[in-house]
């Protein structure tokens, strides 16, 4: 009787072992981290940036987010458009590596030079691969939540990574790394 019991605790113990290697996010998912300078902005806006940073943080972070990516589909198969010839798995590998172009470094952070400037249009913001600037339009970023510029900041560092999209709207457009991790970002984002 003793002899079973002690087959059954170890048989237990080996599935609760199992469970939790499934379930863990790499450490570098857990040490990711955020370094965003900012220039001539107001208060209100630097605050709206740091909370934006808290939560991005907090979401590369986390369980949902991993599985995320690696389970996103476009046209039905498990991978994201416009991906540079990447697997879903190495795209989330070059997220939390984080090597912006313009730095070569993979430093497991998210470096960002944030620029704010006023124009009435439909753009959000602006970047380019090379660039070590964002440049955010505060006709949004003053009406914007968190979790939105959390979204934006995602968006445009995803270019610093090499990732780019159609210029004009599409369906598929959606489906390319930097619009739609960026979507992932605003959707987790609201948890934190
Ligand atoms: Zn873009």
């Amino acid at each position: 009787m003793i002899k079973r019991m002690k087959i059954f605790t170890l048989a237990t113990i080996s599935i609760v072992i199992a469970e939790k290697s499934f379930a863990a996010v790499p450490n570098m998912a857990l040490t990711f981290d955020t370094d965003v300078a900012t220039y001539s902005m107001t208060s209100t806006q630097e605050a709206k940036i740091q909370k934006a940073e808290d939560k991005i943080r907090k979401v590369i972070g986390s369980e949902t987010f991993r599985s995320r990516i690696l389970n996103h589909t476009y046209g039905g198969i498990k991978k994201f458009n416009n991906n540079n010839g990447l697997s879903n798995s190495q795209i989330y590998t070059k997220v939390l590596e984080a090597m912006e172009s313009y730095l070569k470094a993979k430093n497991n952070s998210m470096d960002l030079n944030v620029k704010v400037y006023y124009q009435n249009s439909s753009t959000v913001g602006y970047t380019t691969t090379t660039s070590r600037y964002i440049n955010m339009n505060t006709k949004f970023l003053n009406t914007y939540t968190s979790n939105q510029v959390a979204r934006n900041m995602t968006h445009e560092w995803l270019h610093k990574l090499g990732f780019s999209h159609a210029l004009n709207y599409s369906t598929s457009r959606n489906y390319s790394v930097p619009y739609a991790i960026g979507s992932i970002m605003e959707s987790l984002a609201a948890k934190y």
